[in-house]
Parts: structure tokens; C-alpha cells; sequence
């Protein structure tokens, strides 16, 4: 800060040390404010975006990222909590996600647990936060200035760096198990999946799998074909540690996972 009159001392809570110098981790520390300069404000500037930001109290008392600091104050910043980050990021309803370019392993995962997710990856920082702030969309980052913006109105900063242990953070956080519709959604474009009857795509399907498989489910915006093949198999895995519960027998079978295309059977053998 250029001209820095007051100085306020600040503490951060569990989570949230990751975004501290080690220094400033589990404990209070004092940091210089421009006078006036908004709670929200000083909290970015030391480093965590106002996403990340649960309760927050001034002084002991509950306070708002939009209150002004003045010198002496202390300001206590809590994680955004389970609960309240669901609520918050999805009134009423379920969440829905925009993943940053960066995301494309995540953004499957997602959609194949059923969560409509937007991704591409020549989305600019620019497009993402505007999609997130007018669909009411939930953004999805590892880029901590991304989720500064003031138009972003729910993120979530993700730690983990391996897709699989993304949706695992983003499950815990955001409470997402009990709302899934695994397989309901394509995993390429992001549309509903709906039940054919095998006569209809007979024509598109390997030889083999057509032997082995009576259920499918399609997308009508990309064509392809999904069956529960090995791939299926170990999703089912995944989703069901994240749910702590097995999947139901008949949500297995009416839900085939793979996503190859009648032009390219190939990839059946990709993620
Ligand atoms: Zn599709």
C-alpha cells in the first residue's frame, strides 16, 4: 500500500493457511490497509480470493467482505463451510460448473457423475468469469486471480492437481453425493443422455461390444453411443466411494459410460 494509515490484524482459519505465506499460517498477523479499503479488499490482497471465504467475523462480531476497515480492527476469516458453500453456490438446486481451460479431466468427471459442466479449452479467463456470473454457474479453478474478479460470485479454488482427487475436494466441498445422476449427461459435450433401444444403434457399435451389450443411452447433439463397458466399471468404483454407498444394479445398467462415435470407435479406448 502507497499510503498505509491503519493497520488491522488479520487471522485465518483452517483451510485457508494454504493461501498464506508460511509465516502467516495459524496465527495472527498484522497487515498494513489503505484507509478505507474494504474487507474483501485486504483479503485478496494477502492472497485468498473472497470464493474460498465462510464466515468472517470483525472484531468478534459477524462482518461482510463489503465492510470498511478501520485501524485496530481484527478480522477472523473462516473457511467457506460444506454446507454453506452448496447453498450459496446452488440456491434451491443443483450446482452447475464452468471449468477453467485447465480442467478438462475434472469436467468429465463431472459430467459423467451428472453435474452439467462447461468446459473448452479456448475459453479465456475473460469468458469464464462472464459465463459464470450470467449462468449462475459455479467456477472451477486452480488460478486463485481468476476467482479475485468482482463478477465471479461462486468458485471454488481446487487443490489437488489429479482430476480423480479434484472431484473428490469439489465432492466434500460442495456436498455433491447425495445430488449425482451418474452416466445422465455426455461426457464430449456435455448434453442429456436418453435410453435407445439397441435395434437403433446397432449400426454404429463394434461387433463386439454389440455381442456383449444390450443397453445404451445416446446424445442427441454429438451422436454417440455409450454402453457399460470397463470403463464403466471403474467409475462405477469411483462414484460409489464417493457416494459411500454401491450403485444401485439399475442405474449401472440403463447407464453405459463409454463415448465413442459412430466415425471413431477408437475412442472407446480413451478416457
Ligand atoms: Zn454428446
Amino acid at each position: 500500500m502507497v499510503n498505509a494509515p491503519v493497520t488491522v490484524r488479520f487471522r485465518f482459519h483452517g483451510a485457508l493457511a494454504d493461501f498464506l505465506p508460511r509465516a502467516r499460517r495459524g496465527t495472527e498477523f498484522g497487515a498494513a490497509c489503505a484507509r478505507d479499503a474494504t474487507v474483501k479488499h485486504m483479503v485478496e490482497a494477502l492472497g485468498v480470493p473472497h470464493t474460498e471465504v465462510g464466515q468472517l467475523l470483525l472484531n468478534g462480531a459477524p462482518g461482510s467482505l463489503g465492510a470498511l476497515l478501520r485501524d485496530g480492527d481484527r478480522v477472523d476469516v473462516h473457511p467457506a463451510s460444506s454446507l454453506a458453500a452448496g447453498a450459496a453456490c446452488a440456491p434451491g438446486g443443483r450446482p452447475r460448473f464452468v471449468a477453467d481451460a485447465h480442467l478438462g479431466g475434472l469436467a468429465r468427471l463431472l459430467r459423467m457423475a451428472g453435474y452439467d459442466t462447461l468446459y473448452d479449452n479456448g475459453y479465456r479467463d475473460e469468458d469464464i468469469a462472464r459465463i459464470a456470473h450470467e449462468e449462475e454457474r459455479v467456477l472451477l479453478t486452480r488460478d486463485r486471480e481468476l476467482l479475485k474478479r468482482r463478477s465471479v460470485d461462486c468458485g471454488c479454488y481446487l487443490r489437488a492437481t489429479v482430476p480423480e482427487r479434484q472431484l473428490r475436494e469439489l465432492f466434500a466441498r460442495l456436498n455433491l453425493a447425495p445430488r449425482m445422476r451418474p452416466f445422465s449427461l455426455c461426457l464430449h459435450c456435455n448434453a442429456p443422455l436418453r435410453p435407445v433401444p439397441k435395434d437403433a444403434v446397432l449400426a454404429r457399435l463394434p461387433p463386439r461390444v454389440a455381442e456383449a451389450h444390450d443397453a445404451f443411452t445416446t446424445c442427441d447433439a454429438c451422436r454417440r453411443v455409450y454402453w457399460a463397458g470397463s470403463h464403466h466399471a471403474r467409475m462405477c468404483v469411483l462414484l460409489a466411494e464417493l457416494a459411500d454407498v454401491a450403485l444401485a444394479p439399475a442405474a449401472v445398467e440403463w447407464a453405459p459410460a463409454r463415448a465413442p462415435s459412430a466415425s471413431d470407435p477408437q475412442q472407446s479406448s480413451q478416457r
